[in-house]
């Protein structure tokens, strides 16, 4: 369907052209007419093809329109449904950035013993519990301390 629809509108303008200057110059149909007149005989059904024969080059413009316009409204989507899913996956990123960022300022609001007070272990780094008896390791409203 991309693939269709890609180049619609260059392909859709040179189609008008081709078909605009097959109408003013007549000479598919110079050339298509003689055929039937000697064929068949003048009736409606002559009429109808004289008719069509004449007008096919009309047709085919407002088939080539109609492709360009398709064209035009079925890249808009495209292009929407791609913005909407790379806006989407900024604003996840975002969030998954700011959440890190509060997790960091409030780690950082923070004074940490460097041994657990319970049982001694040593605080890892960026640890905010003991990672062997899980005793919060932050110094309660102590900012003189070094941690
Ligand atoms: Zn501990």
């Amino acid at each position: 369907m991309m693939r269709f629809f890609k180049h619609s509108l260059i392909i859709g303008i040179i189609g008008i052209a081709v078909s605009l200057i097959l109408f003013m110059t007549n000479w598919y149909y110079e050339l298509v007419i003689p055929v039937f007149e000697k064929s068949m005989d003048d009736g409606p059904l002559f009429t109808f093809i004289d008719y069509l024969t004449f007008y096919t080059p009309v047709i085919l413009m407002v088939l080539f329109l109609a492709y360009i316009i398709a064209g035009r409204v079925y890249l808009k989507n495209h292009h929407l449904k791609a913005e909407q899913q790379m806006t989407e996956e900024l604003i996840e990123r975002n969030t998954e950035i700011q959440k890190a960022l509060d997790e960091k300022a409030e780690f950082l609001k923070h004074k940490y013993y460097t041994n657990c007070p319970k049982c001694g272990a040593v605080r890892e780094e960026n640890k905010n519990v003991c990672s062997f008896c899980g005793a919060s390791l932050i110094i309660e409203g102590s900012k003189d301390k070094k941690a």
